[in-house]
């Protein structure tokens, strides 16, 4: 699952007693200022209770995705990085992407971005099934049901991304 970690001290361990088991949480800066700025009024103390929460429970691998404009040595991610380090996090550096564009670019410590090995499909929290980041492509469990929807989207997974005008990164776990 991925997620900005807000909820996650009131839910990591039903999370986990329900199957999850591994978690990746948004974390783009430490600076509390910041976080507020970019999430529009977001607490980042939140996030640092979801992290220890979702450690408690044995949530493993926990990766934290740190998004960059151009690379790893900003100082936000330096930061990002150490805390990681301190805290025995995975960290994976996300470039800024734009959906609409299509430039998108291979995830600096993880597997995504490769559309010849991708093979993941993202539950979004309305319900969509997306096969793929870069493109509208979705259906939606509630509508079809959860089967119909899984193999719609396994069936009409994309051989790579195009573009996507109908999402931002930000809301569809990206
Ligand atoms: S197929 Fe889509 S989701 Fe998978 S790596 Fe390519 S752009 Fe990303």
């Amino acid at each position: 699952m991925t997620t900005n970690g807000i909820l996650l001290a009131k839910y990591a361990s039903k999370l986990k007693d329900a199957g999850l088991h591994r978690v990746n949480i948004s974390l783009d800066t430490l600076s509390p200022e910041k976080y507020r700025q970019i999430t529009r009024g977001g607490d980042i103390n939140k996030v640092f209770d979801g992290i220890k929460a979702a450690q408690k429970a044995n949530l493993s691998p926990i990766k934290i995705n740190c998004v960059v404009f151009k690379n790893k040595d900003e100082k936000d991610a330096r930061d990002v990085a150490r805390f990681c380090e301190d805290q025995d996090l995975q960290i994976r550096f996300i470039h800024q992407m734009n959906l609409e564009t299509g430039e998108f670019s291979i995830v600096d410590g993880g597997e995504g971005g490769n559309c010849s090995q991708c093979n993941r499909l993202r539950l979004t929290a309305n319900g969509d099934i997306k096969p793929c980041l870069f493109n509208e492509l979705a259906y939606n469990v509630k509508d079809k049901g959860i089967e119909a929807a899984y193999q719609d989207a396994l069936n009409n997974k994309p051989k790579a991304g195009t573009r996507n005008k109908s999402g931002k990164f930000y809301g569809i776990g990206g």
